[in-house]
């Protein structure tokens, strides 16, 4: 993970507070961010599609309200029709007049169950009085006065219809195809229907005895062609209303295409009968019962678009209840997921802690091999591999702390042992000397072989005590690696050597030429030394021969060193590189030390060292060294 100044300066704050939060607090906090302004808006858009459903709900009452006022409407127009026929002098239309009144009481009857819903206002109970007022007065007022209070009482009713539309919505429909239903159910139908009705109430009188009346002829013409256009206006509607919303035709076309024949026939019957022939030529029966079938043929049209605007209005209200139900389950879903799924991240958090906090543990109480299981695939598997990682390098460091440990203490185990043995060897000659002083029997002779004994032990020590200082100083005091020409290293270590080598005659020679390498120049030489020396001493008779090559091998060096000397029986070429391991104590003078010191010298270079001899047949020792440009420095 990067960590940008810019951004991390950005999110301080944050960071800071959620530094200072645990886990589930955490979580919770930012779930409430998100799920604050989530719910309120949640809310808001419940609420609205709430409203649009009560709107809805409030049309379709209204249009249950305007059903009920058409059929009162229908019911006084037939009555206004009869009261016309009836008070023009045709008493057959006596008994069709009271059954009507009553079908009247009940439309009343509908309309006040309705009322009580829905706040029309004082308009209704007016509307009650005003044909309270109708019924007394029309069998005396005369035709034309019965005509038109009747008339007025219809035109009463049809604005109750408009201003219910207008109180419940359906006037201000948002909808293209309840729109255009709406204005056929609440205005032209009604309309039309209405002029239909004068035509057969005024219409009726021309068969009366007293005949038309003068000026209602050009009246008829004009309702005729009212009725005409309204029933245009009807169509242009519905074809508009199917073109948005084809499924809410239902019985409409069908209804539309009776009616409006219905009504041609009808007005073809007024134009025959009435406007164009100057003798009535049909009984008033006829007349009325071929505008009367034109009216319950618009009253059918009117029903099957009350139907297709209650059947679009339904729909609407199912479909504001159903995107309220996707968006209440969803968002209910929603959260019950993000809730499953804040469960799941806190337990793979607090898992993965716990993994940690248990290798932890373990590793504290000295478990090194413990690893982290690296279950996640997220940050906190980064914190366990580095984890492992750690845990790795600290099971290294403490094998290698335990092993240099080990090594100390046998270190220390064996220089106490084998240095004490000079001391005691001292000790017990200057305690024998002085047991032969005090009592007087020294001889000189004796006391300077006692004395000659101890200093050979003293030397014998300082020797060990100055070899031991240059063993521990190998990895200590080491010098940087640089190129060292190995030729030249080993004409320095003959150098060392003249006097023994002189002395002992010995021939030391390269079979091939030495390599460069890169090295610490002075243990080099001491390499070089300490096994030539031991050649040279290990000798077997005279003129020993020591033979050094050097051979690549791969990435490696292998220097060979050989001798002609007495050899060592192959079962201690291991145990001779030990510290203060030494094979002919008796015969040799020696301290164990300079084989141990060849191998740490050695080792620190990344290289091994090996020998092997027969006694009696001269020995081969083996060590490499990495070729590489850059050998790695081991300590
Ligand atoms: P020392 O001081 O005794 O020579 P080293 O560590 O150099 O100690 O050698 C360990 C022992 O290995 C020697 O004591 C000797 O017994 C044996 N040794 C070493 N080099 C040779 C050799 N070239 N030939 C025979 N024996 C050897």
């Amino acid at each position: 993970m990067k960590d940008d100044p810019g951004l991390s300066a950005f999110f301080a704050p944050a960071t800071r507070l959620m530094d200072r939060l645990r886990y589930p607090r955490k979580m919770a906090l930012m779930a409430a961010v998100i799920a604050l302004p989530l719910g309120v808006f949640l809310f808001l858009l419940v609420g609205q599609i709430n409203s649009a459903v009560e709107k809805a709900l409030g049309e379709k009452a209204g249009v249950e309200y305007s059903r009920r006022v058409a059929a009162l409407v229908r019911d006084v127009q037939l009555h206004r029709g009869m009261a016309s026929a009836f008070l023009g002098g045709d008493p057959s239309f006596g008994p069709g007049l009271a059954e009507t009144e009553a079908l009247i009481e009940k439309d009343m009857a509908a309309i006040d169950e309705i009322s009580a819903l829905l706040d029309a206002g004082e308009r209704w109970p007016e509307l009650k009085e005003k044909w309270a007022s109708v019924l007394q007065s029309y069998r005396w007022a005369g035709a034309q006065a019965s005509f038109e209070a009747h008339t007025e009482f219809i035109s009463g009713a049809l604005s109750l219809m408009t201003h219910v539309a207008d109180v419940t919505n359906l006037t201000l429909d948002p909808d293209l195809d309840s729109f255009y239903l709406m204005d056929s159910v609440i205005n032209k139908l009604p309309l039309a229907a209405e002029y239909l009705g004068r035509i057969r109430g005024t219409g009726v009188a021309a068969a009366m005895p007293g005949g038309l009346p003068q000026g209602e002829r050009v009246r008829l013409i004009m309702l005729a062609g009212l009725a005409r256009a309204a029933m245009d206006d009807v169509e242009a509607n519905m074809l508009k209303a199917l073109a948005v919303n084809p499924g809410a035709d239902g019985a409409l076309r069908a209804s539309f295409a009776e009616a409006d024949s219905a009504v041609k026939a009808a007005l073809a019957t007024l134009d025959e009968k009435v406007i164009f022939s100057s003798e009535p030529s049909a009984g008033a029966a006829e007349y009325f019962a071929a505008l009367s079938q034109a009216m319950d043929k618009s009253y059918a049209l009117h029903g099957a678009a009350t139907e297709s605007l209650e059947g679009v209005l339904a729909g609407r209200v199912e479909a504001l209840k159903r995107k309220r139900a996707l968006i209440l389950g969803g968002s209910a879903a929603a959260l019950l997921l993000a809730l499953y799924l804040f469960g799941g991240n806190y337990l793979s958090v607090t898992r993965a802690l716990s993994r940690l906090v248990g290798a932890s543990e373990k590793i504290g109480r000295g478990e090194m091999g413990v690893r982290v299981p690296l279950e996640t695939s997220d940050e906190i598997a980064t914190v366990g591999r580095s984890f492992n990682e750690m845990a790795s390098g600290l099971e290294k460091a403490v094998a290698e702390l335990r092993r240099s440990n080990e090594e100390l203490e046998h270190f220390a185990y064996a220089a106490s042992h084998d240095l004490k043995a000079p001391l005691l060897a001292v000790a017990s000659d200057l305690k024998l000397m002085e047991r032969r002083l005090r009592g007087g029997e020294a001889e000189e002779a004796e006391a300077a072989e006692l004395l000659s004994d101890a200093l050979a032990q003293l030397e014998m020590m300082q020797a060990m005590i100055s070899d031991l200082l240059s063993y521990s100083r190998v990895g200590t005091a080491g010098r940087p690696f640089k190129e060292v020409d190995l030729g030249q290293a080993l004409e320095r270590a003959k150098d060392g050597l003249r006097v023994s080598i002189e002395e002992s005659g010995a021939r030391v020679a390269a079979d091939t030429p030495l390599p460069r390498i890169k090295a610490d120049p002075v243990q080099m030489v001491m390499l070089f030394q300490n096994i030539i020396s031991n050649a040279v001493k290990y000798r077997r008779g005279d003129a020993p021969e020591v033979r050094v090559s050097a051979r690549r091998e791969g990435e490696e060096w292998v220097f060979s060193i050989r001798d002609n000397g007495i050899g060592f029986p192959a079962g201690d070429r291991e145990r001779i590189f030990e510290l203060f391991a030494r094979l002919h104590k008796d015969r040799y003078p020696g301290t164990g030390i300079g084989l141990a010191t060849c191998k740490k010298i050695v080792e620190r270079h990344g290289g091994r060292i090996w020998a092997e001899s027969e006694p009696g047949r001269g020995s081969a020792f083996h060590f490499t060294m990495p070729a590489g440009e850059d050998p790695r420095e081991l300590s």
